[in-house]
């Protein structure tokens, strides 16, 4: 998630300066191709004014809503168990893909909006496949964000937190409610 500094972070669209008292939009980083007009949007910030009157904002919108209702889904997509502190270990372990492609032909359709934890990873039958996917297209001209999170997946299982920070951590998730 982007940072805004009040006063001093600017507008994407207009390039002035964001302030308090403003309704803004922070985009979040969900795009992975640079030839989607969605990627324009994907961790920025804006106005909601300059926002709302962009060229493709309604489907920017849609994209937004989608990501954020099934971000808060947390099922993993291999193990189908919750994502919890307790299940990930460690924060790290959690991926959730957002948004990933649009076009509902392409066999990646099917991984939008999917957690994944990645304790389950390997003992995912689909993982090949999913990889082999995911690196095709990540070849393609555009397509290069796309390395980042193949790069997450391939890397290795954050150590298990201490227990006791797992405990501190859901009570700070639980004050947050
Ligand atoms: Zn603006």
């Amino acid at each position: 998630m982007a940072l805004i500094i009040s006063g001093k972070t600017t507008c994407k669209i207009c390039n002035k300066r964001l302030c308090e008292q403003e309704s803004i939009i922070a985009y979040p980083d969900v795009c992975y191709n640079e030839n989607d007009p969605i990627y324009f949007f994907s961790g920025g910030i804006f106005h909601e004014s300059c926002f709302m009157k962009a060229d493709h904002s309604p489907i920017a919108m849609n994209i937004l809503r989608m990501v954020d209702r099934e971000a808060e889904k947390k099922i993993c997509y291999i193990s189908k168990t919750p994502i919890t502190i307790e299940n990930v270990k460690h924060p790290d372990n959690h991926i959730y893909i957002g948004y990933l492609i649009s076009d509902r032909d392409a066999p990646l359709y099917k991984y939008n909006y999917i957690h994944v934890n990645k304790r389950y990873l390997d003992s995912w039958k689909g993982k090949n496949d999913f990889l082999h996917l995911l690196k095709a297209q990540s070849n393609l001209e555009g397509w290069s964000p796309l390395k980042l999170l193949i790069k997450r997946l391939e890397s290795p299982l954050a150590p298990p937190l201490d227990p006791k920070i797992i405990e501190r951590v859901n009570q700070y998730l639980e004050r947050k409610k």
